[in-house]
């Protein structure tokens, strides 16, 4: 007859064969086998076959085929109960054709169970194998305020870009605030011509820089103006950016954790970012 016996490991199940196995048998335990399958698949088996003496002539063997005809799934089965059933294994295997099938001696139960419980574990490696391939990045955006974590983080998105076979763009972001805060309306002209002083030399930062990483195209580099983190993030997502790559601080040092441009793209970005931090000599 089958019995379930109780083992205490997820995803694997008990089940002791005794004595010679009937028609009958087989008829009651498949709708049983069929249940477990249908709720925790993929399951392991430990099968204990010490006092399993045969089975019937004519028992239903092609009927257990038959029943488990679908996609039958199993990870690991071992069986207890020493060489002599090894033949039996070999018929089984022909059914549990997905599973790795091991032998145990029957005094070796312990080690039969840690086999078991590896292969279930191994489970998370298998869940990954079937998620969706990572596709390759296409658009990657640099965001620069000329700082050295900046620069780094500029060089980096040039290796990504390569190796990708991405499309690299450049930006910076000339904060405006000066010329739009009502607090210093009427704008004075000397603001004016600071302004204009400063973003020149922006300018040519930018050019400077998209010389050293190999952008060509004056599109790809561009001057915007605003407010640097949603200024950056309109950006990514009208262009279709899949990674923004970043210095994990700008200008003003290391003293917070994240810089507050990188910590607030990092929050709210539509696609990856990547932060590039640069080793500070102490
Ligand atoms: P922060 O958050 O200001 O410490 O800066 C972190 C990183 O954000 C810098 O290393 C740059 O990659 C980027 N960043 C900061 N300010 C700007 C800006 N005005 N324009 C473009 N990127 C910037």
């Amino acid at each position: 007859m089958f019995e379930t016996i109780a083992v205490n490991v997820d995803h694997v199940i008990g089940v002791r064969v005794s004595g010679t196995l009937t028609d009958e048998d087989y008829k009651n335990f498949l709708p049983f086998l069929e249940e477990l399958i249908a709720k925790d698949a993929p399951l392991s088996v430990y099968v204990d076959m010490e006092d399993f003496e045969g089975w019937e002539p004519k028992a239903a063997w092609d009927d257990l085929k038959f029943g488990l005809a679908h996609d039958v799934d199993f990870k690991r089965i071992a069986i207890a109960g020493g060489p002599k059933w090894v033949k039996w294994m070999f018929k089984l295997s022909a059914v549990f054709f997905s599973a790795e099938m091991r032998c145990f001696p029957p005094d070796e139960k312990k080690k039969a169970l840690a086999w078991l419980k590896a292969g279930d574990e191994e489970n998370t490696g298998t869940d990954r194998e079937k998620e969706p391939a990572l596709r390759p990045y296409g658009n990657i955006l640099i965001a620069t305020d000329f700082s050295p974590h900046a620069e780094l983080a500029a060089r980096r998105a040039r290796e990504l870009a390569d190796n990708n076979q991405a499309r690299l763009r450049l930006v910076h972001v000339f904060d405006d605030f000066v010329l739009y805060d009502a607090f210093y309306e009427p704008v004075a002209e000397e603001r004016l011509l600071l302004q204009q002083t400063l973003e020149n030399t922006a300018r040519e930062q930018l050019s400077r820089l998209a010389g050293e990483i190999g952008i060509t195209d004056e599109q790809d580099a561009q001057l915007l103006i605003g407010a640097p983190k949603p200024t950056i993030l309109s950006f990514a997502d009208e262009h279709d950016i899949d990674l923004i790559v970043l210095g994990s601080h700008g200008r003003h040092g290391i003293e917070r954790l994240l810089g507050s441009v990188a910590a607030g793209i990092v929050n709210s970005a539509p696609c990856d970012v990547l932060t590039v931090r640069l080793e500070e000599k102490t």
